[in-house]
């Protein structure tokens, strides 16, 4: 690494000490752009590391809610505004007991390149609370919403910042956001948050968007290397929004998705797993993944065991896709990967794969389509339902579809081309960091210190 970007990876991990998965994931982006740095000595002139890995700002806030028995509980909501140069910050809420001030800076960190590759103008942001959505009534999750935006309302806006779903946050929330937000305002302000329901200015194929957009990510990684997705055993980690219609896509493209999870454990069903019972437990009924063996009594599950390796990663597979959550493959996991002779892991997740297990993967030959690239699907379509809501008119399915497939195409080529002109092989993780960071360098040298 150059000695600029050690000096500034040196005082985000002194400045920022426990915060360990933003240092985590500066990291991982800073160590791929030695290339470019040591080509740009004005970068370093104008301090543009030291402000690239500074949100332009954190808002945090209280948010009390009451459950149905009448009793007050107190959560903590987040916003950071993290990079505005290429549009509004846009990026998702996660409600999820883990969510703390470190976690959502990682996110909205890798949200200022995963929009910039997007090709959108739109900046880095992300928000949520570390409020827990599961185990509540259908009230208590409406009087949490609205609570939570009548602090968030005045910080957001659809030039200003465009918050959207994440773990914990689906339809039904962003339902209830929207509610509260347009109550509050008094305007119909549509473009104010994205992942909305389709009676109200949401967007066809939203839904399937990142899920379906890791696969597109897939079968152009795929085709680079005279590889297809047809005959290819899949698993999943998750059976949430981003697993479902990755494992929806994948089928279509005659793959078969052996094994799913949550975050209790793993189904593994030889035959192929029936993703319409998948949906009916996870998306209608809100039920554990284990449920699955009510129907299909010949498939298998596997409780995970605290502190060792979540068992969706140890059935032989082709295809690895973590959908779940960060960190989900370390380096233990990742030699299970290979010794099970895996030759492609694609990124639904955000940052679901450690820094040494990212750096055993490509060692070892493993492709690897990166999150901020793989997965940009989700906030893409999103930046199509802020055009949609701007228009007041409304897309076909296919329409947008067919242009989160360029989108995702564009993006794999960038990544490619990247890897390519810097001659990093079949990096498609630097070809990303690189590819990004040149868009969002050139916004903020254009204009100037702030
Ligand atoms: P959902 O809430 O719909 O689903 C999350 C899934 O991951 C569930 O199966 C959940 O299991 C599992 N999970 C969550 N936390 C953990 C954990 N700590 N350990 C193990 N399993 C866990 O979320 P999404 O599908 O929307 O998001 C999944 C990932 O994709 C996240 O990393 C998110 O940031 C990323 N992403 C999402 C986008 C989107 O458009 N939704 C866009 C880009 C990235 P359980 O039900 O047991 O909690």
């Amino acid at each position: 690494m150059s000695n600029y970007l050690e000096k500034v990876l040196a005082e985000v991990n002194n400045k920022d000490s426990h915060e360990v998965e933003f240092k985590q994931a500066v990291a991982e982006v800073l160590s791929s752009l030695k290339p470019v740095i040591d080509r740009h000595d004005e970068f370093r002139r104008v301090s543009l590391l030291e402000r690239l890995v500074e949100p332009e700002r954190i808002i945090t806030f209280r948010v009390p809610w009451v459950d149905d028995d009448g009793n007050i509980h107190v959560n903590r909501g987040y916003r950071i505004q993290f990079n505005g140069s290429i549009g509004p910050y846009k990026g998702g809420l996660r409600f999820h007991p883990s969510v703390n001030q470190s976690i959502m800076k990682f996110l909205a960190f890798e949200q200022t390149f995963k929009n910039a590759l997007t090709g959108l103008p739109i900046g880095g942001g992300k928000g949520g609370s570390d409020f827990d959505p599961k185990g509540k009534s259908d009230n208590e999750i409406m009087r949490f919403c609205q609570s939570f935006m009548s602090e968030l309302y005045r910080h957001i806006g659809h030039n200003l910042d465009v918050p959207a779903g994440d773990i914990g946050v689906g339809a039904r929330e962003v339902g209830y956001l929207f509610g509260q937000y347009r109550k509050i305002k008094n305007t119909y302000e549509a473009g104010v948050l994205t992942g909305k329901g389709l009676s109200y200015g949401g967007s066809l194929a939203r839904k399937e968007a990142t899920g379906f957009g890791l696969i597109y990510f897939m079968r152009e990684m795929l085709k680079a290397n005279n590889m297809t997705l047809e005959n290819k055993k899949v698993s999943i980690s998750g059976s949430g929004n981003v697993a479902i219609y990755a494992a929806q896509k994948a089928i279509e493209y005659g793959a078969k998705v052996v094994a799913m999870s949550d975050s209790n454990g793993c189904i593994y069903d030889e035959m192929g797993i029936d993703l319409d019972e998948i949906k009916r437990i996870k998306e209608k009924e809100r039920l554990r993944i284990k449920e699955y063996l009510v129907e299909y009594p010949n498939a298998i599950y596997m409780e995970n065991t605290q502190g060792e390796t979540p068992s969706v990663y140890t059935v032989p597979v082709d295809i690895v896709l973590p959908c779940a959550t960060q960190n989900d493959i370390n380096l233990e996991t990742a030699k299970i990967l290979v010794q099970n002779s895996v030759i492609a892991v694609g990124e639904g997740a955000n940052m679901p794969t450690t820094n040494e297990a990212i750096q055993y993967l490509l060692e070892n030959n493993v492709l690897l389509a990166p999150a901020k690239a793989a997965n940009a699907g989700g906030v893409a379509t999103s930046a199509l339902e802020m055009s949609q809501n701007s228009m007041r008119y409304s897309w076909s399915f296919d329409e947008v579809n067919q242009k989160l497939d360029m989108i995702m195409t564009n993006i794999f080529n960038m990544c490619a081309a990247t890897a390519q002109e810097y001659d990093l092989g079949t990096n498609y993780v630097a070809g990303a960091n690189i590819a990004a960071f040149k868009k969002v360098s050139d916004a903020m040298m254009a204009q100037g210190v702030i």
